[in-house]
């Protein structure tokens, strides 16, 4: 056996990342990353932003357990930006929804247009608003946790994808040459695929595309003070980034594991109902991309042991999420893992385990 590791991480995303890093000072790690360069997949393509009251209610609490780590040990990660629900049919009962979910509050069409210039008040007919929205520097989160990493020894494979898990005398044999004491799943929208190479049941696990264009729009208005722009019937949503606005069309498409591209319609409907809303016209698409949101099937994370072998720990279903849960997930990654008194409540914990998919 040439290498012998405690932990074996499967995935240079976010979640193997940002798990590695955290166990690093407890145990030999090694890191598995299929493609050349971590965080090749999901976690290059989000939008990079902290809401938090996006997701459902346990996933909510482990946005907060994030953000205060956030801010205490990396404080340069978070930027205030905000937030602003347009919504253009005078629909109050669905844009009511729409804000109550994220926990924005009703704002005048005339304080909106205060907050973002470029809104057009022929077409918005109600807006809501939070302050405490920020931007995640997701670069720097991922470059400050692999040095993280490589400081306490972590090795890390890139181009070194693991296809064939075997299991002898209690150890996990990985691609016949790799021997692990345990193996962490965090492989992304591959975490079904992982689990059935290791002769484990898959959680359903399912991979959803979701597209984004990078565009010039025609303002001398400064495009850096802008907040997120949301149209309340999630079909669009913009933010400013490096001097551009990105725009989604907030796609939920269904698909298999794979290196998602963006539909030429999709980005084409995003940018049409972004327009609708704005007074400044698209004058340039620069570039787009597509990454793929995993999500389990109750839309909350699946943290922990597998029913049918203890050492096979998943960190998968991270969703639209990953980077605003990322820290959570690691510390229950620890409190189970190395069983000592729990950073996060244990009944919280409880809400991620595996078990409930068994
Ligand atoms: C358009 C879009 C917008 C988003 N916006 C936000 C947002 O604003 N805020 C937020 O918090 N989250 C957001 N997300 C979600 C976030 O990006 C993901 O939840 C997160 O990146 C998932 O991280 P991950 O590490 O689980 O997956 P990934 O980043 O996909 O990493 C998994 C890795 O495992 C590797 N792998 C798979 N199989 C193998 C194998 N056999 N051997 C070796 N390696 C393997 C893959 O190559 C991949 O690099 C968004 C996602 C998208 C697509």
């Amino acid at each position: 056996m040439s290498e012998k590791f405690d932990i074996a991480v499967i995935g240079g995303g976010i979640a193997g990342i940002s798990v590695a890093a955290r166990l690093s000072k407890h145990a030999k790690i090694g890191l598995w990353e299929q493609e050349d360069f971590l965080a090749h997949h999901s976690s290059s393509r989000s939008a990079a932003v902290f809401i938090s009251d996006y997701g459902n209610s346990d996933v909510c609490e482990l946005n907060l357990i994030t953000f205060s780590e956030l801010q205490s040990k990396y404080p340069n990660i978070l930027k205030q930006r905000g937030l602003m629900s347009l919504e253009n049919k005078g629909e109050t009962g669905k844009f009511n929804k729409h804000a109550k979910s994220l926990g924005l509050s009703p704002i005048s069409v005339i304080e909106a247009k205060e907050k973002a210039s470029i809104i057009d008040l022929k077409s918005v007919k109600q807006a809501a608003w939070r302050d405490d929205v920020f931007d995640i520097d997701t670069d720097l989160l991922i470059q400050t946790l692999r040095k993280e990493c490589l400081s306490n020894g972590v090795q890390i494979f890139t181009n070194s994808a693991i296809n064939k898990i075997e299991r002898n005398n209690k150890k996990w044999i990985l691609n016949s040459k790799i021997q692990s004491e345990i193996l962490i799943n965090a492989s992304g929208a591959w975490a079904d695929g992982i689990a059935q190479l290791a002769n484990l049941k898959p959680k359903n696990i399912q991979p959803f595309k979701r597209s984004m264009a990078r565009v010039e729009v025609d303002t001398s208005d400064n495009l850096s003070s802008l907040p997120v722009l949301f149209g309340s019937d999630d079909t669009w949503y913009a933010k400013p980034d490096a001097g551009s606005m990105i725009v989604s069309p907030a796609d939920v498409s269904p698909c298999q594991p794979h290196d998602a591209w963006a539909h030429e319609e999709d980005i084409a409907m995003g940018i049409y109902n972004f327009e609708m809303m704005v007074e400044t016209k698209v004058i340039k698409l620069t570039s787009n991309w597509a990454g793929l949101r995993s999500f389990s099937p109750d839309q909350s994370l699946v943290i922990g042991p597998d029913a049918d072998d203890p050492n096979f720990f998943w960190l998968a279903g991270q969703g639209g999420y990953g980077f605003q849960t990322c820290l959570a997930a690691s510390q229950i990654a620890e409190d189970l893992l190395f069983n000592q008194s729990p950073q996060v409540p244990n009944n919280l914990s409880e809400k991620f385990s595996p078990y409930r998919f068994a």
